[in-house]
């Protein structure tokens, strides 16, 4: 019996959000490839840059625990309608390091942040890549699907 290489193995999954990737990719590089299309297009897809780095950031265990629920409540504001110059003030005033006590990436030594089984994930913003408002829509769907479920780990 000969079974062709390869056909039994899992397909590769991220190691933090738990994503199936497409072949040759991976989250980080996709999230890369978002940056550029987001630093080169500023009036569209520059639009949900906020979103994109959270919801990458939120999904990846990066943040402190404290910076992920203090992100969530800037994610919903936002997506509630508050402007993004809002909540860049916020950001600059609010959680400047000398007025908390916390920080914001997660430790290297801290326990990882538990895992979520996630509706949406950075793989499915790919189909979007070649469409503006195709992407800014699905990354805020994005948006509100992962301050959704992150509930479960708070
Ligand atoms: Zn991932």
């Amino acid at each position: 019996m000969h079974t062709m290489k390869g056909s039994n193995e899992m397909p590769e999954r991220c190691a933090e959000c738990g994503a199936v990737l497409p072949a040759g990719r991976t989250c980080q590089s996709i999230f890369d490839e978002c940056l550029g299309l987001e630093m080169a297009n500023p009036a569209y897809y520059g639009q949900v840059h906020m979103l994109t780095v959270a919801c990458f950031m939120i999904q990846h265990g990066r943040y402190s625990d404290e910076a992920r629920n203090w992100i969530a409540t800037q994610i919903q504001d936002h997506l509630n309608g508050v402007p993004v110059q809002y909540i860049r003030q916020r950001a600059a005033g609010g959680v400047k390091q000398a007025n908390r006590s916390w920080q914001i990436m997660r430790e290297a030594g801290a326990a990882p942040q538990p895992r979520v089984d996630w509706s949406i994930t950075m793989v499915d913003i790919v189909p979007s890549l070649q469409d503006a408002s195709l992407y800014c829509n699905q990354i805020e769907r994005w948006a509100r699907a992962t301050v959704d479920e992150m509930k479960a780990i708070n």
